[in-house]
Protein backbone atom coordinates (compact mmCIF):
# COMPACT_ATOMS: atom_id res chain seq x y z
CA UNK A 1 0.00 0.00 0.00
CA UNK A 2 1.93 3.57 -0.83
CA UNK A 3 1.58 5.04 2.07
CA UNK A 4 -0.86 7.64 4.61
CA UNK A 5 -4.23 8.61 3.32
CA UNK A 6 -3.90 12.18 3.07
CA UNK A 7 -6.81 14.52 1.49
CA UNK A 8 -5.87 17.50 -0.86
CA UNK A 9 -5.93 20.06 2.06
CA UNK A 10 -3.32 17.17 3.77
CA UNK A 11 -5.74 16.43 6.66
CA UNK A 12 -4.31 12.86 7.73
CA UNK A 13 -7.19 10.42 7.67
CA UNK A 14 -6.74 8.24 11.03
CA UNK A 15 -10.66 7.64 12.00
CA UNK A 16 -13.24 5.96 10.15
CA UNK A 17 -16.70 5.73 11.86
CA UNK A 18 -18.49 2.39 10.93
CA UNK A 19 -22.36 2.11 10.36
CA UNK A 20 -23.35 -1.41 11.08
CA UNK A 21 -26.42 -0.93 10.86
CA UNK A 22 -29.46 1.66 9.70
CA UNK A 23 -31.92 0.03 11.90
CA UNK A 24 -32.62 1.43 15.37
CA UNK A 25 -35.13 1.20 18.45
CA UNK A 26 -35.27 4.71 19.35
CA UNK A 27 -36.92 7.20 16.94
CA UNK A 28 -34.96 10.45 17.90
CA UNK A 29 -36.51 13.67 17.03
CA UNK A 30 -33.38 14.87 15.42
CA UNK A 31 -32.57 11.95 13.50
CA UNK A 32 -35.28 9.81 12.45
CA UNK A 33 -39.08 10.33 11.80
CA UNK A 34 -41.89 8.65 14.40
CA UNK A 35 -42.90 6.20 12.08
CA UNK A 36 -39.21 5.30 11.81
CA UNK A 37 -36.98 4.90 7.84
CA UNK A 38 -37.92 2.07 5.62
CA UNK A 39 -35.33 -0.15 6.61
CA UNK A 40 -32.13 -1.40 4.00
CA UNK A 41 -33.37 -5.26 2.95
CA UNK A 42 -30.14 -7.10 5.21
CA UNK A 43 -28.73 -8.51 1.68
CA UNK A 44 -28.13 -4.97 1.16
CA UNK A 45 -25.88 -4.72 4.05
CA UNK A 46 -22.06 -5.15 4.43
CA UNK A 47 -21.58 -8.77 6.40
CA UNK A 48 -18.76 -8.46 9.48
CA UNK A 49 -16.19 -10.19 7.10
CA UNK A 50 -16.44 -7.23 4.31
CA UNK A 51 -16.80 -4.25 7.01
CA UNK A 52 -13.55 -6.61 8.37
CA UNK A 53 -11.93 -6.35 5.14
CA UNK A 54 -12.26 -2.61 4.32
CA UNK A 55 -11.24 -1.56 8.05
CA UNK A 56 -7.63 -4.01 7.49
CA UNK A 57 -7.36 -2.29 3.90
CA UNK A 58 -7.92 1.15 5.70
CA UNK A 59 -5.90 0.51 8.60
CA UNK A 60 -2.92 -0.02 5.99
CA UNK A 61 -3.10 3.27 5.22
CA UNK A 62 -2.80 4.84 8.56
CA UNK A 63 -6.21 4.82 9.59
CA UNK A 64 -6.08 3.74 13.02
CA UNK A 65 -9.30 4.33 15.03
CA UNK A 66 -12.60 2.97 13.84
CA UNK A 67 -15.83 3.91 16.01
CA UNK A 68 -18.71 1.36 15.49
CA UNK A 69 -22.13 3.17 14.76
CA UNK A 70 -25.28 2.58 13.46
CA UNK A 71 -28.52 3.78 13.37
CA UNK A 72 -28.15 1.75 16.85
CA UNK A 73 -24.95 -0.86 16.18
CA UNK A 74 -26.33 -2.85 19.34
CA UNK A 75 -29.23 -4.02 17.24
CA UNK A 76 -27.20 -6.17 14.86
CA UNK A 77 -26.60 -9.56 16.16
CA UNK A 78 -22.72 -10.37 17.25
CA UNK A 79 -21.30 -7.40 17.59
CA UNK A 80 -18.81 -8.80 20.01
CA UNK A 81 -17.74 -11.20 17.59
CA UNK A 82 -17.03 -8.53 14.94
CA UNK A 83 -15.06 -6.64 17.76
CA UNK A 84 -13.09 -9.80 17.79
CA UNK A 85 -12.38 -9.79 14.16
CA UNK A 86 -11.23 -6.10 14.55
CA UNK A 87 -8.85 -6.79 16.84
CA UNK A 88 -7.14 -9.12 15.29
CA UNK A 89 -6.23 -6.39 12.40
CA UNK A 90 -2.71 -5.08 13.28
CA UNK A 91 -2.05 -1.30 13.52
CA UNK A 92 -5.78 -0.39 14.93
CA UNK A 93 -5.62 2.06 17.97
CA UNK A 94 -8.80 2.12 19.45
CA UNK A 95 -11.82 0.12 18.70
CA UNK A 96 -14.79 2.26 20.30
CA UNK A 97 -18.68 2.33 19.61
CA UNK A 98 -21.49 5.05 19.97
CA UNK A 99 -25.14 3.63 21.01
CA UNK A 100 -28.01 4.57 22.97
CA UNK A 101 -27.37 2.02 25.55
CA UNK A 102 -30.25 0.11 25.77
CA UNK A 103 -29.05 -3.13 25.18
CA UNK A 104 -25.58 -2.78 27.73
CA UNK A 105 -26.91 -4.47 30.63
CA UNK A 106 -26.76 -7.09 28.26
CA UNK A 107 -23.39 -6.63 26.64
CA UNK A 108 -21.24 -4.60 28.35
CA UNK A 109 -19.30 -7.84 29.53
CA UNK A 110 -19.16 -9.57 26.07
CA UNK A 111 -18.08 -6.11 24.24
CA UNK A 112 -15.27 -5.52 26.87
CA UNK A 113 -14.27 -9.59 26.67
CA UNK A 114 -14.02 -8.66 22.81
CA UNK A 115 -11.85 -6.09 22.75
CA UNK A 116 -13.80 -2.74 22.80
CA UNK A 117 -11.85 0.01 25.04
CA UNK A 118 -14.20 2.86 24.46
CA UNK A 119 -17.40 4.21 24.54
CA UNK A 120 -20.16 6.90 23.91
CA UNK A 121 -23.31 6.65 25.32
CA UNK A 122 -26.38 8.91 23.71
CA UNK A 123 -28.46 10.76 26.67
CA UNK A 124 -29.87 13.83 26.13
CA UNK A 125 -32.26 14.27 29.27
CA UNK A 126 -32.35 12.59 32.75
CA UNK A 127 -36.16 13.58 32.58
CA UNK A 128 -38.24 10.67 31.56
CA UNK A 129 -40.99 12.92 29.80
CA UNK A 130 -38.28 14.88 28.22
CA UNK A 131 -36.57 11.86 27.09
CA UNK A 132 -39.57 10.35 26.08
CA UNK A 133 -40.18 13.78 24.15
CA UNK A 134 -36.86 13.39 22.12
CA UNK A 135 -36.24 9.44 22.14
CA UNK A 136 -40.19 8.54 21.61
CA UNK A 137 -39.57 5.95 23.53
CA UNK A 138 -39.41 4.90 27.36
CA UNK A 139 -36.00 4.02 28.18
CA UNK A 140 -34.51 6.43 30.41
CA UNK A 141 -33.82 3.75 33.14
CA UNK A 142 -32.80 0.97 30.33
CA UNK A 143 -30.01 3.85 29.19
CA UNK A 144 -28.77 4.09 33.13
CA UNK A 145 -28.75 0.89 33.74
CA UNK A 146 -26.59 0.62 30.62
CA UNK A 147 -24.49 3.42 32.11
CA UNK A 148 -24.64 1.29 35.21
CA UNK A 149 -23.46 -1.85 33.46
CA UNK A 150 -20.41 -0.11 31.67
CA UNK A 151 -18.85 0.83 35.79
CA UNK A 152 -18.29 -2.76 35.92
CA UNK A 153 -15.59 -3.24 32.89
CA UNK A 154 -12.94 -0.73 33.18
CA UNK A 155 -11.30 -1.80 30.12
CA UNK A 156 -13.78 0.36 28.65
CA UNK A 157 -12.94 3.56 29.44
CA UNK A 158 -13.35 6.37 29.54
CA UNK A 159 -17.08 6.46 29.41
CA UNK A 160 -18.58 9.06 27.57
CA UNK A 161 -22.48 10.73 26.93
CA UNK A 162 -23.27 12.85 24.18
CA UNK A 163 -26.21 14.90 24.58
CA UNK A 164 -27.85 16.51 21.82
CA UNK A 165 -27.92 20.01 22.81
CA UNK A 166 -31.11 22.09 21.87
CA UNK A 167 -32.32 25.35 22.73
CA UNK A 168 -35.27 25.58 25.22
CA UNK A 169 -35.40 21.96 25.82
CA UNK A 170 -31.31 21.54 27.37
CA UNK A 171 -30.75 24.30 29.29
CA UNK A 172 -32.94 23.29 32.67
CA UNK A 173 -31.07 20.02 32.49
CA UNK A 174 -27.35 21.53 32.58
CA UNK A 175 -26.45 21.40 35.65
CA UNK A 176 -28.17 18.15 36.65
CA UNK A 177 -25.61 16.75 33.65
CA UNK A 178 -22.60 18.72 35.12
CA UNK A 179 -23.50 16.73 38.43
CA UNK A 180 -23.89 13.87 37.10
CA UNK A 181 -20.23 13.79 35.54
CA UNK A 182 -18.86 15.07 39.08
CA UNK A 183 -21.17 12.21 41.20
CA UNK A 184 -20.26 9.60 38.44
CA UNK A 185 -16.81 8.04 36.49
CA UNK A 186 -18.91 9.10 33.25
CA UNK A 187 -17.73 12.27 31.17
CA UNK A 188 -20.28 14.19 29.80
CA UNK A 189 -20.37 15.86 26.55
CA UNK A 190 -23.17 18.69 24.69
CA UNK A 191 -22.85 18.43 20.75
CA UNK A 192 -24.57 21.02 18.93
CA UNK A 193 -27.39 20.41 17.08
CA UNK A 194 -26.52 20.11 13.21
CA UNK A 195 -29.56 19.77 10.37
CA UNK A 196 -28.98 16.21 9.65
CA UNK A 197 -32.61 14.83 10.36
CA UNK A 198 -34.74 12.96 8.42
CA UNK A 199 -37.78 15.40 9.24
CA UNK A 200 -36.01 18.17 8.15
CA UNK A 201 -37.17 20.55 11.42
CA UNK A 202 -33.40 21.68 11.96
CA UNK A 203 -33.34 25.70 12.84
CA UNK A 204 -30.40 27.72 13.52
CA UNK A 205 -32.46 29.25 15.90
CA UNK A 206 -32.90 25.55 17.92
CA UNK A 207 -29.13 25.44 18.42
CA UNK A 208 -28.01 25.80 21.70
CA UNK A 209 -24.02 26.51 21.13
CA UNK A 210 -21.48 25.17 23.62
CA UNK A 211 -20.35 28.78 24.94
CA UNK A 212 -24.35 29.04 26.04
CA UNK A 213 -23.44 25.85 28.13
CA UNK A 214 -20.50 26.44 29.36
CA UNK A 215 -21.81 29.95 30.66
CA UNK A 216 -24.49 27.89 32.71
CA UNK A 217 -22.24 25.80 34.46
CA UNK A 218 -19.59 28.32 34.84
CA UNK A 219 -22.29 30.39 36.37
CA UNK A 220 -22.70 27.80 39.46
CA UNK A 221 -19.10 26.25 39.61
CA UNK A 222 -16.73 28.80 38.61
CA UNK A 223 -14.60 28.72 35.88
CA UNK A 224 -13.83 25.70 34.07
CA UNK A 225 -9.95 24.45 33.24
CA UNK A 226 -9.36 23.14 29.77
CA UNK A 227 -7.46 20.13 29.37
CA UNK A 228 -4.64 20.51 26.84
CA UNK A 229 -4.42 17.26 26.28
CA UNK A 230 -6.52 17.05 23.85
CA UNK A 231 -5.25 15.80 20.35
CA UNK A 232 -5.77 17.90 17.76
CA UNK A 233 -8.46 16.14 15.59
CA UNK A 234 -10.51 15.59 18.36
CA UNK A 235 -13.81 17.45 18.05
CA UNK A 236 -14.62 17.71 21.79
CA UNK A 237 -13.24 21.13 24.05
CA UNK A 238 -12.62 19.18 26.87
CA UNK A 239 -12.87 21.09 30.34
CA UNK A 240 -12.24 20.21 33.88
CA UNK A 241 -13.97 21.63 37.16
CA UNK A 242 -11.72 23.85 39.07
CA UNK A 243 -11.68 21.23 41.84
CA UNK A 244 -10.51 18.30 39.56
CA UNK A 245 -13.73 16.47 40.00
CA UNK A 246 -15.60 15.23 36.63
CA UNK A 247 -14.80 16.25 33.32
CA UNK A 248 -17.09 17.68 30.83
CA UNK A 249 -16.85 18.73 27.00
CA UNK A 250 -18.60 20.55 24.31
CA UNK A 251 -18.73 19.75 20.46
CA UNK A 252 -19.88 22.59 18.83
CA UNK A 253 -19.72 22.00 14.79
CA UNK A 254 -21.68 24.87 14.05
CA UNK A 255 -20.78 27.55 16.68
CA UNK A 256 -16.77 26.34 16.52
CA UNK A 257 -16.39 24.08 13.35
CA UNK A 258 -13.23 22.10 13.71
CA UNK A 259 -13.20 21.11 10.11
CA UNK A 260 -9.41 21.96 9.56
CA UNK A 261 -7.96 19.41 11.68
CA UNK A 262 -11.00 16.90 10.67
CA UNK A 263 -9.38 13.43 10.27
CA UNK A 264 -12.63 11.06 9.86
CA UNK A 265 -14.07 9.39 6.81
CA UNK A 266 -17.38 7.46 7.47
CA UNK A 267 -18.62 3.73 6.17
CA UNK A 268 -22.38 3.18 5.29
CA UNK A 269 -24.03 -0.23 6.15
CA UNK A 270 -24.31 -0.79 2.76
CA UNK A 271 -20.84 0.46 1.64
CA UNK A 272 -20.79 4.08 0.79
CA UNK A 273 -17.70 5.28 1.78
CA UNK A 274 -18.39 9.07 2.81
CA UNK A 275 -15.51 12.29 3.38
CA UNK A 276 -17.72 14.20 5.08
CA UNK A 277 -21.09 14.25 6.83
CA UNK A 278 -22.15 16.72 4.96
CA UNK A 279 -21.40 14.68 1.74
CA UNK A 280 -23.80 15.17 -1.43
CA UNK A 281 -21.89 11.92 -3.17
CA UNK A 282 -20.52 8.61 -1.71
CA UNK A 283 -18.07 5.94 -3.32
CA UNK A 284 -19.69 2.72 -3.69
CA UNK A 285 -17.33 0.22 -2.09
CA UNK A 286 -20.10 -3.01 -1.64
CA UNK A 287 -19.58 -2.92 -5.70
CA UNK A 288 -16.13 -3.24 -5.59
CA UNK A 289 -16.59 -6.01 -2.42
CA UNK A 290 -18.84 -8.43 -4.09
CA UNK A 291 -17.81 -7.73 -8.26
CA UNK A 292 -14.29 -9.53 -6.65
CA UNK A 293 -12.29 -6.38 -6.70
CA UNK A 294 -8.91 -6.95 -4.94
CA UNK A 295 -7.36 -5.10 -2.37
CA UNK A 296 -5.44 -2.58 -4.21
CA UNK A 297 -8.83 -2.00 -6.29
CA UNK A 298 -10.65 -1.11 -3.18
CA UNK A 299 -7.48 0.96 -1.80
CA UNK A 300 -7.63 2.92 -5.35
CA UNK A 301 -11.36 3.53 -4.62
CA UNK A 302 -10.60 5.31 -0.93
CA UNK A 303 -7.40 7.23 -1.97
CA UNK A 304 -9.57 8.65 -4.84
CA UNK A 305 -12.32 9.52 -2.60
CA UNK A 306 -10.73 10.67 0.43
CA UNK A 307 -8.87 13.01 -2.59
CA UNK A 308 -12.07 14.93 -3.18
CA UNK A 309 -12.76 14.75 0.30
CA UNK A 310 -15.08 18.44 1.51
CA UNK A 311 -12.71 21.01 3.20
CA UNK A 312 -15.68 22.05 5.33
CA UNK A 313 -19.09 21.82 5.96
CA UNK A 314 -21.41 25.21 4.72
CA UNK A 315 -23.57 25.22 7.64
CA UNK A 316 -23.04 29.00 8.28
CA UNK A 317 -22.69 29.53 4.94
CA UNK A 318 -25.81 30.46 2.27
CA UNK A 319 -23.92 27.84 0.03
CA UNK A 320 -25.00 24.90 2.41
CA UNK A 321 -26.73 21.53 0.97
CA UNK A 322 -28.02 19.44 3.53
CA UNK A 323 -26.66 16.41 3.57
CA UNK A 324 -28.20 13.55 1.51
CA UNK A 325 -28.88 10.80 4.06
CA UNK A 326 -30.30 11.72 7.57
CA UNK A 327 -28.51 10.44 10.65
CA UNK A 328 -30.15 7.36 11.08
CA UNK A 329 -28.14 6.55 7.79
CA UNK A 330 -24.75 7.71 8.16
CA UNK A 331 -23.83 6.93 12.20
CA UNK A 332 -23.05 10.22 12.92
S1 LIG B 1 -18.43 18.57 8.78
FE1 LIG B 1 -17.25 17.23 7.43
S2 LIG B 1 -15.24 18.16 7.24
FE2 LIG B 1 -16.27 19.10 8.97
S3 LIG B 1 -15.57 17.95 10.74
FE3 LIG B 1 -17.50 17.02 10.08
S4 LIG B 1 -16.92 15.41 8.65
FE4 LIG B 1 -15.14 16.72 8.93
Amino acid sequence: MDGQLVDSYGRHIKSMRVSITDRCNFRCRYCMPAEGLPWLPRDEILTYEELARIVRIAALMGVDQIRLTGGEPLVRRDVPEFIRMLTAIPDLRSISLTTNGTRLPQLAGPLAAAGLTRINVSLDSLVPHKFFQITRRNALEAVLAGLAALEAYPSIHPIKINAVAMKNFTEDEVLDFAALARRKPYIVRWIEFMPLDADQIWRKEDILSGGEIRAIIEAEYGPLVPIAEAGASETARRYRFADGIGEVGFINPVSEPFCATCDRIRLTAEGGLRTCLFSQTETDLRTLLRGGADDHAIEAAIRGAVLQKELKHYINDKRFVRSTRSMSMIGG
